[in-house]
C-alpha cells in the first residue's frame, strides 16, 4: 500500500533550548532508503501562497507577523518565537501539508503524512500561538473545500486543544472538527460542552491525565466511528500530535507507540470506510525526539500497510483512568 509524504525540519527556525526545535526530526529513520522506501513517496513541497493562507488567516496576521519575523523575538507568552527565517519557515510547513493534500485530491494517492514544523493546529485567524505560525492543517482542508471536497472532518489527537482548528472554522458548515486533548493544560479550551451552537460538527473530548492507549481506542470505536458515519466526510484530515505519548516532556497523557500504532490503523480503516480512502496526517506537537521518531513511524507503518510498528520504548508507567463516563456525556451531547 503507497502513501505520500512530505518532510521538512525547518533547520533555520530555531532557538536554543525551546521544545519545539529541529532536533525534533533528528532521530527519525530514513523512510527514502529504508525498508519501507517502496511503499513511500515523498513529494517536493511547494511553499503555501498568500492566497492559501488568506483562506483561514486574517489579513492582519499575516501584516503582523511579517512584520515580527523581520525583528525576531516572541509573538505569545508559550513562548512562540520567531526570527527573520521563520517567514518562510512557515510558508513552507503549510505548504507540506498542502503538497500532500493536493496530490491525494488529484486521485494520485489516497494517504498521506505531512511531515513539517512549525506546527500549526493553535494557529487561530488572527493570532500566532502555541508554537504555531499558521494553522497547516485548517488551510489544507480549506484548500480542499476550495476546489470542490464538500465535507470535511478534522481529528486532533495532540495532546492539546486545537482551539486554533476550532477557530478556523467555528462557524463552517461544511468542515467538522474533533478534538481530544488533556484536561487543564495549555491553552485551557476545549471543555466538553464548547460550541454548543455547533453539536454533531465540533467536538470536545478533555480527557483526565493518564488516558493512555485503551481510552484511545474506546474513542476510535465509541465515538470517532459514529461521529464519522453520521457526518460523511469526504476526507479526513487528522492533526496528528505526539505529545500524549508517555515520555513527552509537556504534557502526561500516557499513549504508548504502540497505541500510535492502533490509532493511525483505525484512522486508516475508518477513511477506507467513510472517506473513499482519504486521508492525509499533519504533524502537530511531539517534543521527545526519540519517541517522535517511533511514533511517527509508526503512522508510517500503518500508513504502508505493516501489521506491527517496533515500539522499543513500551507501555506507559502509569494505570489508566475510566474515561467511560466521560465518553458518554460525549456521545450523548452530540447524539451519537
Ligand atoms: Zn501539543
Amino acid at each position: 500500500m503507497d502513501a505520500l509524504y512530505t518532510l521538512f525540519s525547518a533547520p533555520e527556525h530555531r532557538l536554543d533550548d525551546h521544545p519545539e526545535h529541529p532536533d525534533r526530526f533528528s532521530q527519525f529513520p530514513p523512510w527514502q532508503s529504508g525498508p519501507l522506501a517502496r511503499c513511500l513517496t515523498r513529494l517536493k513541497i511547494t511553499p503555501a501562497a498568500e492566497e492559501d493562507l488568506l483562506r483561514v488567516h486574517k489579513p492582519e496576521l499575516l501584516r503582523t507577523l511579517k512584520a515580527a519575523c523581520e525583528v525576531g523575538g516572541f509573538v505569545d507568552y508559550a513562548p512562540t518565537y520567531v526570527s527573520p527565517a521563520s517567514w518562510q519557515a512557515a510558508l513552507t510547513s503549510a505548504g507540506g501539508a498542502l503538497t500532500v493534500s493536493r496530490a491525494i485530491l488529484s486521485g494520485a494517492c489516497p494517504r498521506g503524512f505531512a511531515l513539517t514544523r512549525p506546527p500549526g493546529h493553535h494557529a487561530e485567524p488572527g493570532h500566532a500561538m502555541g508554537f504555531c505560525l499558521f494553522n497547516n492543517v485548517a488551510i489544507a482542508a480549506a484548500d480542499a473545500l476550495a476546489r470542490g471536497l464538500e465535507r470535511a472532518a478534522i481529528f486532533d489527537f495532540d495532546v492539546h486543544h486545537g482551539n486554533g482548528t476550532q477557530a478556523a472554522f467555528l462557524n463552517h458548515p461544511q468542515v467538522g472538527f474533533f478534538s481530544t486533548h488533556e484536561e487543564h493544560i495549555y491553552p485551557g479550551s476545549g471543555a466538553i460542552d464548547e460550541a454548543p451552537h455547533a453539536r454533531g460538527r465540533l467536538l470536545n473530548l478533555p480527557l483526565p491525565a493518564g488516558a493512555g492507549d485503551r481510552a484511545f481506542e474506546q474513542i476510535m470505536q465509541t465515538v470517532l466511528a459514529p461521529w464519522l458515519a453520521a457526518w460523511q466526510p469526504q476526507m479526513l484530515f487528522v492533526s496528528a500530535g505526539f505529545d500524549a505519548h508517555w515520555r513527552d516532556p509537556l504534557a502526561h497523557l500516557g499513549l504508548s507507540t504502540s497505541g500510535y500504532f492502533r490509532m493511525a490503523q483505525a484512522l486508516i480503516s475508518l477513511a477506507d470506510r467513510h472517506c473513499g480512502g482519504r486521508i492525509l496526517f499533519v504533524l502537530e506537537g511531539g517534543y521527545d525526539p526519540e519517541a517522535l521518531a517511533h511514533n511517527t513511524n509508526a503512522v508510517m507503518q500503518a500508513l504502508a500497510g505493516q501489521s506491527s510498528a517496533p515500539d522499543p520504548l513500551g507501555p506507559g508507567p502509569e494505570e489508566e483512568p475510566d474515561i467511560n463516563p466521560r465518553l458518554a456525556q460525549l456521545k450523548t451531547l452530540h447524539h451519537l
